[in-house]
């Protein structure tokens, strides 16, 4: 499932990366290129009531609060959301991040992230980040969890 958000919908955008949609990100005026793009299968997502006859298959999104806009999505699509997904997307430019090579990962993060977790090291090929488990991940878990999506929090040990 992939989507296409228009501007107002940022937020969304970057939350529906994190559970793993590849999510387009822009503003719909002019609506033209907006409409291939739903023809090729992403699925409109707006905000703005006069677009929503114009865009086959479309959603309008009618919250503000993005918890709120992702309960809704999960009710009118079969919103599949996986572990193996989650946080597998750049959050800036929802490109798949990659693994990263021994001697990549001890060129370009802090030595202790390096020595403590080298396997979920990842590396955004789009802008050229590099990430890794950290209070910012652990606090969206906790978001995640809260919004109702169980299977993005690690799993037990
Ligand atoms: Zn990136």
């Amino acid at each position: 499932m992939r989507f296409v958000a228009d501007i107002m919908l940022g937020k969304l955008a970057k939350w529906l990366r994190v559970l793993g949609f590849d999510t387009l990100y822009c503003s719909f005026n002019p609506i033209s290129p907006i409409v291939p793009m739903a023809q090729r299968g992403r699925i409109p997502l707006t905000r703005q009531k006069k677009l929503i006859s114009l865009l086959e298959g479309g959603v309008f999104v009618q919250y503000n609060n993005v918890g709120d806009q992702l309960d809704q999505l999960k009710k009118a699509l079969p919103l599949e959301t996986c572990h193996a997904r989650c946080f597998s997307r750049c959050i800036r430019c929802n490109v798949i991040l990659m693994d990263v090579s021994e001697e990549a990962a001890q060129d370009n993060v802090p030595e202790y992230v390096f020595y403590k977790d080298m396997k979920s090291i990842r590396f955004c090929p789009g802008c050229g980040r590099y990430f890794w488990p950290g209070t910012h991940k652990i606090r969206m878990e906790k978001q995640l969890n809260l919004w109702g999506f169980k299977e993005c929090a690690p799993k037990p040990d």
